[in-house]
């Protein structure tokens, strides 16, 4: 069950997701947020420049592992719009970092893109655990679901 803390952090997750959105991009956004609650850093996505490798999920791992000792990865939590892909869970269990909330779950993603006839990327998603088994993950959060829908469905019809 997502707390009032989480559904805070989501909130701005889906707001840096519409961010993204408004400067053309896929409405992706994620939070780190340390152990006592603070947010340390946050990002959307920036792939419309053709680096499909810019996801917020990778870029706060990096941070992480730049800025935070080992301890702190691991007592931290990361919220994201949207469920980490397979490379952003393989970055977030490397560096060690702990907990993760996402709004709305790679399957959902699939199914809301195939329903806008979008090509099937060319990674698979998988569900977190099975790329990173160690990591807690809580997910999808049904109060903000249809806000993430939203943005991917305005990003998909707008072009
Ligand atoms: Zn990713």
């Amino acid at each position: 069950m997502a707390t009032e803390a989480d559904l805070r952090h989501l909130h701005r997750c889906v707001e840096l997701a519409a961010e993204a959105l408004e400067k053309g991009d896929e409405p992706f956004g994620s939070v780190l947020v340390s152990a006592d609650g603070a947010a340390l850093a946050e990002d959307h996505n920036r792939v419309a420049g053709g680096d499909h490798t810019r996801h917020p999920e990778f870029e706060l791992a990096r941070w992480a592992a730049a800025n935070m000792t080992p301890e702190e990865r691991a007592a931290a939590t990361v919220y994201t719009s949207g469920e980490h892909c397979p490379m952003c869970a393989a970055a977030h269990g490397w560096v060690g970092l702990g907990r993760i909330v996402y709004a709305a779950s790679s399957a959902q993603l699939v199914s809301w893109l195939a329903e806008l006839g979008v090509p099937a990327a060319p990674v698979r998603a998988l569900p977190i655990q099975e790329v990173a088994p160690g990591v807690v993950v809580e997910g999808p959060v049904p109060e903000l679901e249809e806000r993430v829908h939203d943005l991917h469905r305005r990003f998909h019809t707008a072009r």
